[in-house]
């Protein structure tokens, strides 16, 4: 199997007939919001086109922080930490959560004071948060040699594991009622008077009141079929993960050069997040006015690479008939060759950092696409001009974190309950009203 192992979610053998809602897509936003409404006692089917969880939600860092996020996201990340704090209970499975706190590195002053500025975003939240001077982070990570101003620490801040988490939750909604389709690719929408009515899978027809696209890396082919633009690109981070290693720190770790975050099997999963791969493709030029903003801001984080999949991205067919196969059968795990560079070198620089690591066996590595959106904030709403047709996407690598809340919100919306927190920031239009669109802290 490409990426992580991944616990196995065995699909239903059964296609519903109608369900009050279908959610496209098992990953970690899908899965949340299937478990929210089941919850709720609605009926629901989620539809995966391949393998719970086989993209992004298994294959990111681990790392569930409101440290250093957009301040847009920072309420509904509040509401995530709470519902993870539940999840294992809540689910009746392990999904590796654990409160360990996250360092974030000042390398300069400037950044230190960029950071201490960012903190005041957490002012009225019961979060704890806090700068550490230089000599503070020497005192509590005595073995590691970095040369800093000082650390954003949130003690808060959590991990759990990527390959446990999504399976849990999918599992959970199944308990509840869910109907979990794996292999089940969702070809379009159906509609009537302008309205949702049902959707078309690979393996038939379910008619519904409501569905939510859940798609991910995904989201902006399968709405382009439905005259939706949605401004979304890929970009590819390489991780690695070590056999299990003693005497490494707790707490996860960001500095320029590297990222690394224990594991519930002792190992260490380890990446660079200033390295990425945007590889150039026709979404470049499509969606290019709309991303000069970002692309100038994170240009230093960004390898632009030209290569074989300009031309498998242009051969996908952008427009499909409902009873034709879609580009979503062609391809079931997006499972993207990692750079071995990228991964090792992040090893490399961690191991000068904090000499432990010398120790550390690499056991595998691995890529991800994560789906980015031009401000890097998610998606979640409804899209008033296709009345019943929802969506949750673009969570530009922090969406595993903040996931348990964006499904609880996705539903609210969804139900008509009331939301958890505004809705105003995650508005599709913004993309298309003329609202300024600003990336203030990366994707
Ligand atoms: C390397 C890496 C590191 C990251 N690190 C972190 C981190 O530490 N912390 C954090 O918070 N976030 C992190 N992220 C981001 C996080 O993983 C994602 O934001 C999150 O997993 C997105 O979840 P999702 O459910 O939207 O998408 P996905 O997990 O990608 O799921 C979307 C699913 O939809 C399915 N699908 C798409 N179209 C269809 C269709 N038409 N029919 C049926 N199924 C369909 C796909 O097969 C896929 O399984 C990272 C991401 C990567 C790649």
């Amino acid at each position: 199997m490409p990426g992580p192992y991944v616990v196995p979610v065995h699909g239903d053998e059964d296609l519903p007939r109608s369900v009050d809602v279908v959610v496209i897509g098992g990953g970690i936003i899908g899965a949340s919001t299937a478990l929210e409404i089941a919850e709720h006692g609605l009926t629901v089917a989620l539809c995966e086109k391949g393998g719970i969880a086989r993209e992004q939600s298994s294959r990111n860092w681990g790392w569930v922080r409101i440290s250093r996020r957009d301040p847009r996201e920072v309420p509904l990340m509040a509401q995530s930490l709470k519902l993870w704090a539940e999840l294992n209970r809540r689910t009746g499975r392990q999904t590796g959560f654990k409160r360990a706190g996250i360092l974030f590195t000042c390398a300069t002053e400037q950044e230190f004071a960029d950071h201490e500025r960012w903190n005041r975003n957490l002012h009225g939240y019961d979060i704890e948060s806090r700068m550490l001077s230089t000599a503070e982070f020497n005192a509590k990570f005595p073995g590691s040699t970095m040369k800093i101003a000082g650390a954003l620490y949130t003690p808060d801040d959590c991990r759990a594991e990527p390959q446990l988490a999504t399976p849990a939750i999918a599992e959970a909604a199944r308990e509840r009622g869910a109907h979990v389709l794996t292999e089940c690719a969702v070809r379009g929408l159906q509609t009537a008077g302008g309205r949702v009515c049902g959707v078309v899978t690979e393996r038939g027809e379910i008619s519904c009141q409501a569905v939510v696209l859940a798609g991910g890396a995904w989201s902006s082919l399968f709405m382009g079929n439905n005259d939706l633009n949605l401004p979304q690109l890929r970009v590819m981070n390489s991780v690695l993960r070590t056999k299990p290693l003693e005497g490494g720190p707790e707490e996860s770790i960001w500095a320029r050069g590297f990222a690394t975050r224990k594991r519930q099997d002792g190992g260490y999963t380890i990446a660079d997040g200033t390295r990425n791969i945007v590889d150039i493709v026709p979404d470049s030029f499509r969606h290019m006015a709309a991303f000069l903003p970002a692309l100038r801001h994170e240009w230093r984080s960004l390898r632009l690479r030209l290569g074989w999949r300009f031309i498998d991205d242009a051969r996908m067919p952008r427009r499909w008939a409902l009873d034709e196969p879609s580009p979503f059968e062609y391809v079931r795990t997006l499972d993207p060759v990692p750079s071995r560079a990228m991964a090792d070198g992040a090893l490399d620089r961690l191991k000068k950092e904090f000499p432990v690591f010398e120790r550390a066996e690499i056991a595998q590595r691995w890529a991800g696409m994560i789906d980015v959106t031009p401000d890097a904030v998610p998606v979640i709403g409804a899209i008033d001009t296709i009345p019943g047709f929802y969506v949750a996407t673009g969570f530009s690598g922090h969406g595993f974190g903040i996931g348990p809340a964006a499904g609880r919100l996705m539903a609210d919306i969804v139900i008509g309950r009331s939301p958890i927190v505004d809705i105003a920031p995650f508005r599709f239009d913004r993309f298309r009203d003329g609202s300024k669109i600003e990336l203030i802290s990366g994707f």
